[in-house]
């Protein structure tokens, strides 16, 4: 049989290559929440509530107390590469914001209904704005596409309804809501640990009392006993490491010449935070916080560096809670990495992990007397 003649190329529409796009940042409920939550933090928000409905795959709306938005900006928001956090491409490699390249709100726009209601301190009232496929729409048909002054509270609020309702292999691809809920009190549970200073909340819409609720102005220990039980809480240990005395040293000497102050520090520099449990708690399955420069990320040598110090102290088949925060210099972490790659790699990784796990190793062994250990015969 002849093959086929070849087909024509045509060029895809650009809202189906920007839906395409979209789909490739956010994956789930719970990917554009993580987005939602870092935009609020960023913010400076110091409460954050979350409400779901249908595993957010019908609503997923965020209120924060932040800055709000300013009524000018509203109209380009939600268009690609708009944002308030890098203007020079050097700005990249020093950001201290979550976001930098604005292309959460514009993805989700593609592929939901979004709408804005914000709110700054200066202004009089709030202001509502409709998005679609990265612009500005009528709130209603026949009105015109801009924003509508509504009642609202200084800060913002973002309601994502209908996510993936134009991308079905999206939607397809999705658990059932109670496994994408799951999924969402994760992200707002590990973002209220790392932030203990943020009133966090999160429900479903119709229910009662929130599935998770913390006070601002806690401790990470005291959220932590909130969210995952005293049980586990009062079996916590904590050490704080950092890059040696050597990397200070040198980190003062003229290394580097540059025009700029902050160029002349070390940039392998570290330091990281740590809450795990000791050897008496023994749950099933692990629970591993990671956050590297405040950003929820997952690393698969941190954890298996982790596993491996307890599974010397741990019996076979328990697993610990660990929760770890490392801050590295902005510039031996490649911030540019696309952000679905969840997994990060850093500068001199081998060392810093081997040195974390050193110390986490110490901690428990410290505190191990105080416990009979069965071995296996
Ligand atoms: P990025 O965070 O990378 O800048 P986003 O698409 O997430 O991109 O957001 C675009 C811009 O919208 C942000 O730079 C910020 O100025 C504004 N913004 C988004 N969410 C909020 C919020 N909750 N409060 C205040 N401003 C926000
Ligand atoms: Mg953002």
């Amino acid at each position: 049989p002849t093959p086929p003649g070849p087909r024509p190329i045509r060029r895809l529409q650009e809202s189906v290559i920007n839906r395409i796009a979209a789909g490739e940042i956010i994956h789930r409920p719970a990917s554009a929440l993580k987005e939602l939550i870092e935009n609020s933090l960023d913010a400076g928000a110091t409460s954050i509530k979350v409400t779901v409905k249908d595993g957010g795959m019908k609503l997923l709306q965020i209120q924060d107390n932040g800055s709000g938005i300013r009524k000018d900006d509203l109209p380009i928001l939600a268009e690609r590469f708009t944002t308030s956090k890098l203007s020079t491409f050097s700005d990249l490699k020093r950001l201290t914001t979550y976001g930098f390249r604005g292309e959460a709100l514009a993805s989700i726009s593609y592929v939901s209904n979004l709408s804005v209601i914000t709110k700054t301190k200066t202004d009089t009232c709030a202001w509502k704005a409709c998005y679609a496929d990265g612009a500005l729409t009528p709130a209603k048909p026949g009105m015109t596409a801009d924003a509508k002054p509504c009642a609202g509270n200084d800060g913002t609020t973002i309601v994502v309804e209908n996510l993936f309702y134009n991308t079905p292999t999206r939607l397809s691809a999705l658990r059932g809501s109670s496994e994408e809920y799951s999924r969402v009190l994760e992200v707002v549970t590990k973002y209220a640990v790392h932030n203990p200073h943020v009133s966090f909340m999160c429900r479903k819409v119709g229910t009662p009392s929130p599935e998770v609720s913390t006070p601002s102005s806690s401790t990470t220990v005291q959220v932590i006993r909130l969210i995952y039980g005293q049980t586990l809480a009062k079996e916590l240990l904590t050490v704080s490491v950092s890059s040696s005395d050597k990397g200070k040293a040198r980190a003062s000497s003229p290394m580097q010449v540059g025009d700029d102050d902050e160029d002349d520090e070390n940039v392998e520099a570290w330091n990281a935070e740590a809450h795990f449990t000791n050897a008496n708690h023994q749950a099933k399955k692990m629970i591993f916080l990671l956050f590297i420069n405040h950003r929820l990320v997952e690393s698969s040598r941190i954890k298996k560096a982790i596993e491996a110090v307890y599974n010397g102290v741990l019996a076979k088949g328990t697993s610990p809670f660990v929760y770890l925060s490392l801050q590295i210099d902005p510039r031996s972490v490649d911030v540019n990495v696309h952000p679905t790659k969840k997994e990060v790699h850093f500068l001199n990784e081998d060392a810093i992990i081997e040195q974390i796990a050193d110390v986490v190793q110490q901690a428990l062994i410290g505190q191990s007397h105080s416990r009979t250990f069965e071995y296996q015969t």
